[in-house]
Parts: C-alpha cells; sequence; structure tokens
C-alpha cells in the first residue's frame, strides 16, 4: 500500500473544489427557478419576478440563461434576440389584431 502524498491530497482538494463549484451553480439554478414563473394560456414567455422582466423559455429550459424578451413589433409576438425562439407575448392583442384583420378583409370584399 502507498502512502498518501501531497500531489494525491491536492488533487483530492482540486476534485472537493470542481464538486462545490458544479454544486453551487446547481444551487443558484434552484434559487433562481424559484423566481421564474412559466407561460400561461395568456403567454409564452417566461415571467422572472426578480426583474420583473419577460424572458424566453428556451434560454431558461435550455441553457438556464435569462434572456429577456418583449413584444418589439407591437403585434402580440416576440422574438428571443438570443436562440430566435419565438412565441406569443399577448393572446388578447394577437385576437384584436385578428379581428381587426377580419374587419378589414370583410370591408374589402362589402364594398365591391
Ligand atoms: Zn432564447
Amino acid at each position: 500500500m502507498s502512502a498518501t502524498t501531497i500531489e494525491d491530497l491536492q488533487a483530492e482538494i482540486a476534485a472537493l473544489r470542481k464538486d462545490i463549484a458544479e454544486i453551487r451553480t446547481e444551487l443558484n439554478f434552484y434559487k433562481l427557478d424559484r423566481n421564474i414563473q412559466r407561460g400561461d394560456e395568456n403567454h409564452d414567455y417566461y415571467f422572472y419576478t426578480d426583474k420583473q422582466s419577460a424572458i424566453c423559455p428556451c434560454c431558461w429550459e435550455k441553457d438556464h440563461k435569462i434572456t429577456p424578451v418583449s413584444d418589439h413589433d407591437d403585434n402580440g409576438y416576440f422574438t428571443c434576440e438570443r436562440c430566435g425562439y419565438q412565441g406569443v407575448y399577448d393572446r388578447d392583442k394577437l385576437d384584436i389584431i385578428d379581428d381587426m384583420q377580419t374587419t378589414i378583409f370583410k370591408k374589402l370584399f362589402d364594398d365591391k
């Protein structure tokens, strides 16, 4: 049996440090995750309550990244600038735009 050397101990410490770093990362994820509200029937984005901001659900689920998203084009949808994910920002707005389009089309056809 060989005696434990300084090198062995150093290697062990390095391994433990790595474990701790991984556990910290995981812990941070769970801490953060408590402040993330999932999407619902009105919108697809997740909501980060700490910062009061809408975030990309794809970036969060896949990479655990907080990427704010917004309804840039005011069309009821959002597109994530990081991963390109598209989702519904505001279901009500989509319905309103839908109704408007229907009304416009009706008018176009009724007038002729
Ligand atoms: Zn994303």
